[in-house]
């Protein structure tokens, strides 16, 4: 994360000081460097090389107009799971055709708005869903694009709740499932089917789990080949981890290259939904000391961001590394827990961490938060959102107004007559 460094002593995002930001926009905020989602982008495209490709953007990882349209750009594409990420991603101006959407819970509304704008491709995750679709395309009178999510059935070696390449995980259809449901859908005349899917999980750091899913989706494609089907696309998905402390998952480059090597004789587009590799190290969640106390052995410090606005540690344990802003003696730390003002006891953001003695009003930096940071944050305890910046070079904007109080009642209303 080498656009988050130190200048005499004060934390900077690219050329912007984090406590500037914090001094103009009030604490907290989540605060991305455009350089850096630039970089990783980049890297995707030099693994490619002239093999073709799309990269369609993991959109629920960070979805902010501002990110979608710097990665829009320079061509990416996206990978959508609902109607509103599309809505975003349009506007963000990033075209249609370089859209795919995934989700195992489409409803006919979401269909029906992907396939008048002209979606690349629907992933397709249940028979039941390519029955409603077809229909949606008849009623409609425009063929809809699909592939199925097949489930490879490969262990990513991750965390539980982010593996979802395996038997017992809800995406996609087995292997055999899969080769009925292509049987049934060349049989559909509203259906067109454009390639093959799979995503085998989130933040894993080893190239295997990748290789073995792609060698048994290629074993699958040429039975497809065998069956007079024939692809345009074949996706991955996502998945490629980031090193949060001491990962070292394989860069951006040498996964496509590898991925590359193996897809040698596919002629296939390749796609790839990368989220977290792209954003997650883009981004940082800088929030201010409230207060600071001790209960027997035990040192707390109360900062004013909680699991509402970064959910990951609650969530999955996850771990992110605290920096302070104003650099500090690495030799002076002692064991505490940073922890939010939300009334719950999973309200933390680090646990039991050797940190730097914090005073109220010391500013940190919570690292590695650019992917599944704000886009899982919500409104509990009535706390409005948090804003969002982007720094570019040495210049920042406010891409995101910090929500207010007016913003978390809008759409509520109490009845004429009562109670
Ligand atoms: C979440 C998800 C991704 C992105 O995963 P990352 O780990 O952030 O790269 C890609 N594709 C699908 C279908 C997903 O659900």
């Amino acid at each position: 994360m080498d656009c988050f460094s130190y200048k005499d002593g004060i934390l900077f995002c690219e050329q912007v000081s984090l406590e500037n930001i914090a001094n103009e926009v009030g604490t907290p905020f989540y605060c991305y460097s455009s350089s850096h989602l630039k970089e990783r982008f980049a890297a995707y495209k030099r693994g490619f090389g002239t093999k073709k490709h799309l990269v369609c953007f993991a959109v629920k990882s960070n979805s902010n107009l501002a990110v979608l349209n710097c990665l829009g750009s320079l061509g990416a594409g996206a990978d959508i799971v609902s109607g509103g990420e599309l809505y975003r991603v349009l506007k963000a101006n990033i075209p249609a055709k370089r859209v795919v959407y995934s989700g195992v819970g489409k409803t006919r509304q979401e269909m029906e708005y992907a396939l008048s704008e002209g979606i690349a491709m629907f992933n397709v995750e249940s028979e039941q869903e390519m029955i409603l679709l077809s229909e949606v395309a008849k009623k409609m009178g425009k063929k809809a694009p699909i592939s199925f999510r097949v489930n490879p059935d490969v262990d990513a070696k991750t965390h539980p709740y982010i593996s979802t390449g395996l038997k017992k995980n809800k995406f996609g259809l087995s292997m055999e499932r899969a080769i009925s449901a292509y049987e049934k859908a060349m049989k559909d005349p509203w259906l067109e089917i454009t390639g093959i899917d799979c995503h085998i999980g989130s933040q894993i750091v080893e190239m295997a789990p990748f290789l073995d899913a792609l060698r048994r989706l290629k074993k699958l494609v040429s039975r497809l080949t065998d069956m007079g089907i024939c692809l345009s696309y074949i996706d991955l998905g996502g998945g490629l981890g980031i090193s949060y402390s001491k990962e070292t998952p394989p860069q951006p480059e040498e996964y496509i290259s590898a991925i590359v090597n193996e897809a040698a004789e596919l002629d296939q587009t390749i796609i790839v939904e990368p989220g977290r590799s792209i954003c997650g190290n883009a981004g940082v969640l800088v929030t201010k000391v409230l207060y600071t106390k001790e209960n027997g052995q035990k040192r707390f410090y109360i900062v004013d961001a909680g699991m509402n606005d970064l959910g990951r540690p609650s969530l999955y344990d996850a771990y992110h590394e605290i920096r302070t802003v104003r650099q500090t003696d690495k030799d002076k730390l002692a064991e505490a827990d940073v922890v939010g003002p939300i009334c719950e006891t999973g309200d933390f953001l680090a646990r039991s961490r050797p940190l730097p003695q914090l005073e109220q009003g010391s500013l940190i930096a919570v690292m590695s938060s650019g992917a599944y940071g704000f886009t899982m944050s919500s409104n509990y305890n009535s706390r409005p959102r948090v804003p969002e910046i982007m720094v570019y070079g040495d210049r920042f904007q406010v891409v995101r107004e910090r929500e207010t109080w007016q913003d978390l009642v809008k759409g509520e209303s109490i009845p004429e007559e009562g109670c």
